[in-house]
């Protein structure tokens, strides 16, 4: 089987990837299991230093590994860059804290001593999507790796180009061989993965879809897994919020990557009282970005990854303007650009408001009171995060426990920081990347117990 890698800006062809066969495939997982033998057995201190070297090759590699992610998913450049620094940020992060992390941890008990060890389980199958091509496979290679186990990946299909890459960054830091592989192969395969011997967890970051048939593989197998899938996260605007500040937060929260991220703004849920300002306003800052090549440094908005993608996209705006949501801006389709498109009157039972609009399209929705706009953000099939701007954080703070998401931001996008705990709830998935919580995902807490 051959994969195209096209690039959605211009329809060209980047380069062809020929899928390996099942024989290959197999020598691969054996390979994975036998590098782990040894892999487990060297220092974590030499493991960190080998993950800084990967960090350093990163930073020093940035132009050429984002031009790669420009071209194969049509991120703007500015951004591709911004996406390969933070790679090496949460490498840096984890060379620095595995030590702690991975410390024994004594617990009191009826035991002379007792404490809980980390040792690795072995091999971490990663399934990983296109909109963050370095990022998602790097915040989960860098903990996984570091605490000993071997990581083999199955990109997306539309950016091998850049699982090749990422191949290269662990081989230039240095790493023994086939402690990290990528996989050219087409997803009929994942049962071959999943039920390898060596393979003994699975993550993936992508749609429910795919979620629920590589997690229901992992059940069958008795594999642990970690999924982080789609988000529909609601942007509440309180009547006392600083409707400036707030509108620059907005349009980065829904546009950036072209408004393809599961943590994006996609329900913009505004108090009535300022609902019509922060729309007007929402609506200028929308008209000043720049669509264009997303080669160019100043084109702030790039095309959509793939034209399925822009095709789904169109389905919702129009399929929501049937439904009673007003077309306030944009609206249309040219191949796989979409026009950034401001929907207002947004209410539950449209196509806006119930799923996961993955591309350029903000709704609008006027909520009541706080209550209700707590009432209509909770009313989402997904689980990954709410912001809430206002002046009175004393009591947006009151309301944490009403939100049921992995995330609450006050005044700030749902963003992910290497130190802090990152993953949703409901149909967004179950388990937690970054942080300490991400490395003690993959490793055997075993308890010691003397007596
Ligand atoms: P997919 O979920 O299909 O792709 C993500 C990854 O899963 C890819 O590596 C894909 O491989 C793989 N995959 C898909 N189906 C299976 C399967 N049955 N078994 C094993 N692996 C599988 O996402 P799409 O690219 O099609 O995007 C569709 C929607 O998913 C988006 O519109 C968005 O709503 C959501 N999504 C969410 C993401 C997030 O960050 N949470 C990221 C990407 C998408 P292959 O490329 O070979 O199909």
């Amino acid at each position: 089987m051959e994969f195209k890698s096209i690039n959605p800006y211009n329809g060209e062809e980047i380069a062809v990837y020929h899928s390996i066969s099942k024989e290959e495939l197999a020598e691969k997982l054996d390979n994975s299991q036998i590098a782990f033998q040894s892999w487990k057995k060297v220092p974590l201190a030499e493991r960190c230093a080998l993950l800084k070297k990967a960090g350093q090759i990163l930073r020093d590699n940035v132009e050429e590994y984002a031009k790669m992610i420009t071209l194969e998913m049509g991120k703007p450049i500015s951004e591709s860059r911004g996406e390969v620094k933070k790679c090496a940020l949460v490498c840096d992060y984890y060379a620095d804290n595995a030590e702690s992390f991975l410390a024994d941890e004594v617990i009191e008990s009826d035991a002379s001593k007792s404490f809980v060890s980390h040792q690795p389980l072995g091999g971490v199958f990663a399934v990983m999507p296109w909109n963050f091509p370095f990022w998602q496979v790097l915040r989960y290679a860098a903990p996984t790796l570091t605490s000993g186990n071997v990581g083999l990946l199955k990109h997306a299909s539309n950016v091998f180009g850049c699982a090749q890459l990422i191949e290269d960054v662990f081989t230039k830091a240095g790493y023994p061989k086939n402690v990290f592989q990528s996989l050219v192969v087409n997803h009929d395969v994942t049962e071959q993965i999943v039920s390898h011997e060596g393979v003994r967890a699975i993550t993936l970051t992508g749609s429910e879809r795919a979620g629920s048939a590589v997690a229901s593989l992992a059940g069958k197998h008795i594999k642990k897994s970690l999924l982080e899938l789609g988000g529909s996260n609601a942007f509440i605007v309180w009547e006392d919020a600083d409707i400036d500040k707030t509108v620059k937060i907005a349009l980065t929260a829904r546009m950036m990557n072209c408004g393809q991220s599961c943590i994006a703004a996609k329900r913009f849920i505004i108090l009535e009282g300022v609902y019509d300002e922060f729309v007007e306003k929402f609506t200028e800052a929308v008209k000043t970005l720049k669509s264009g090549d997303p080669m160019d440094d100043d084109t702030t908005l790039g095309p959509l990854a793939r034209i399925d993608l822009a095709d789904e996209l169109q389905k919702q705006v129009k399929n929501s303007i049937d439904q009673g949501a007003k077309l306030i801006l944009g609206g249309k389709q040219n191949g796989c650009s979409h026009e950034p498109t401001v929907l207002g009157d947004v209410v539950p039972g449209m196509d806006a408001f119930d799923q996961e609009s993955f591309g350029p399209l903000a709704a609008m929705i006027k909520a009541k009171s706080i209550e209700h706009a707590f009432e209509l953000s909770e009313n989402s099939k997904f689980g990954l995060g709410v912001t809430v701007c206002t002046k009175n954080i004393e009591l947006a703070l009151s309301h944490v426990d009403k939100v049921s998401d992995g995330a609450y931001f006050i005044n700030e996008l749902v963003k992910s920081d290497p130190r802090l705990p990152f993953g949703g709830t409901k149909l967004s998935g179950y388990g937690r990347e970054l942080s300490k919580d991400g490395m003690m995902e993959f490793v055997n807490r075993k308890t010691v117990y003397v007596k």
